[in-house]
């Protein structure tokens, strides 16, 4: 999911060495050099690519990507500019573009942000290092379960996770500052646009699977949602169980 259509994949960052966790012994130390030299270049790339938000450039500077990756996906191109395997038919999205729609719902510390579609959890890790209270859900309970587990690990601890149908968004916690959606919805639920305060944006992939879709920025104002910003992309679907409130046709 995530990739750009228009934007060329580039090759995978060079890391020499099979993978293993950086935390055991010497050698694994090395590795994790490997790992912190090719998120470097990651975060050359996505600058290169036009994103210049220091503090987005700086928080994906400090997050372990691969540590994300489910260890049976987890390579030497964990950093390369495309999405990763991380099971269930799911994929943790394009570099680039979680760095553009992190940058896009220009969230500062302390701001409430809630994310649909957890996956790997590597861009709850993405907003919690830049110091937003983090709030996400997941559909499917095994992706659920290793976010939690990444998530902890890499020491984001206070990122909430729950199971759940994204469509409902977590009433419990609303209004939230920002919302990010990272699988794609038909139309925008209305439901998130409820649970989003005034003048919060909400970034959000909008479109049929297989068909073109739009990465849409939408700002709140009063009644009114204002069109910030939006980009071809492709996201995989944002599915929902028979019994949740699906958007009008
Ligand atoms: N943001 C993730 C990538 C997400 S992939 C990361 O950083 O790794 C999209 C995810 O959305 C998948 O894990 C998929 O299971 C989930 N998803 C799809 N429909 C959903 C729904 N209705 N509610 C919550 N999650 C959903």
């Amino acid at each position: 999911m995530g990739w750009l259509n228009r934007t060329v994949c580039m090759g995978a960052v060079a890391v020499t060495g099979a993978c293993a966790d950086p935390r055991e012994g010497p050698e694994a130390n090395a590795r994790g050099d490997e790992w912190a030299a090719a998120r470097a270049a990651m975060v050359r790339l996505i600058r290169a690519y036009g994103v210049t938000n220091e503090a987005v450039l700086d928080a994906m500077s400090r997050v372990p990507r691969h540590e994300f990756i489910p260890p049976p996906f987890r390579d030497r191109s964990a950093y390369g500019d495309h999405p990763n395997p991380i099971g269930h038919g799911q994929t943790i999205s394009q570099p680039y573009i979680v760095a553009y729609m992190t940058d896009r719902l220009r969230v500062g510390p302390g701001a409430k942000v809630l994310e649909v579609g957890t996956g790997s959890g590597y861009q709850a890790a993405v907003l919690a290092a830049l110091g937003a209270r983090v709030y996400t859900i997941e559909i499917v309970p095994e992706l659920a379960e290793h976010a939690r587990r990444a998530l902890h690990a890499a020491g984001f601890n206070h990122v909430q996770v729950k199971c759940g149908d994204g469509y409902h968004g977590w009433p419990d916690e609303a209004p939230f500052d920002a919302i990010i959606v990272t699988c794609a919805p038909p139309e925008v639920p209305p439901t998130l646009i409820e649970q989003l305060r005034d003048g919060g944006r909400l970034v959000i992939p909008v479109g049929l699977s297989g068909f073109a879709q739009t990465l849409k920025t939408l700002r709140k104002a009063g009644r009114e949602l204002v069109l910030e910003d939006e980009l071809p992309v492709r996201f995989v679907p944002m599915v929902s169980d028979p019994g949740a409130p699906r958007p009008a046709p």
